[in-house]
């Protein structure tokens, strides 16, 4: 298997939440696109991990994804060890994607910061001719990092107007966290304000590039610019 895009996320719903769009974005382009959840949601006061899974296959049809799959890491207690480390590693290595998007380094969910973590770590790894003599080497060219719920700068901004409302389906095939069950209901938002709460967001990061819709990333290095004539984004 060999994707375009990969992104790795801590939780199940995480992608839809914050770069779902672009996947759906890059699939539209004819890319091919997956999404790897770390964990399934065991710590989860709504649904069981089987149901967690089973709502992400959905959403995974809903954003055209051309995989997806769960590695049933122990949610709220995610750790960056060998063991998970090599796992990740050995799952880059056999779905050799070019660019992975990762969660932004900084969060308040030790989960997401440690995804980050895992996964800059295991990119590198999985590079390594002699990690593991079953699969051939494979390091991602690029990683992005998803910076939707970090306080910064984003380096760009992708337009998601288009795919929006679609992304907003792919969340709700997640009956469990985002249906009308009662457990937990004081902890837990109506759709509603969640769809109010995500479209204030998106809404936000498309203004800062003069659309109705946006998802923000930011890289490590510097972007290379072809044609200064043709930069989009008015000044400010
Ligand atoms: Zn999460």
């Amino acid at each position: 298997m060999s994707l375009d895009v990969l992104a790795i996320a801590a939780h199940p719903d995480d992608i839809e939440q914050t770069c779902g769009g672009t996947l759906m974005r890059m699939a539209a382009r004819g890319y091919r696109t997956g999404a790897l959840d770390l964990t399934a949601g065991d710590m989860g006061t709504r649904g069981t991990p089987e149901q967690r899974v089973e709502e992400s296959e959905a959403a995974a049809k809903v954003m055209d994804l051309a995989w997806r799959g769960n590695l049933h890491f122990p949610d709220a207690r995610l750790e960056n060890t060998i063991a998970p480390r090599m796992t990740l590693a050995v799952k880059i290595r056999e779905l050799q994607p070019r660019t992975v998007i990762l969660p932004y380094w900084e969060a308040r969910h030790p989960d997401h910061y440690r995804c980050s973590e895992l996964g800059f770590e295991a990119c590198f790894l999985a590079g390594l001719k002699k990690l593991d003599p079953y699969s051939e080497p494979h390091r991602p060219f690029k990683i992005l990092y998803s910076s939707l719920y970090a306080d910064v700068k984003p380096s760009f901004v992708v337009d998601i107007s288009a795919e929006f409302e679609r992304r907003m389906e792919a969340l709700f095939c997640y009956a469990s966290q985002y249906g009308s069950a009662t457990e937990g209901d004081r902890l837990f938002p109506t759709q509603a304000e969640i769809r109010d709460r995500l479209g204030a967001i998106a809404r936000f990061y498309g203004n800062l590039i003069g659309v109705k819709y946006g998802e923000p990333f930011v890289v490590k290095e510097a972007m290379a610019v072809e044609d200064i004539v043709a930069m989009p984004v008015r000044s400010i």
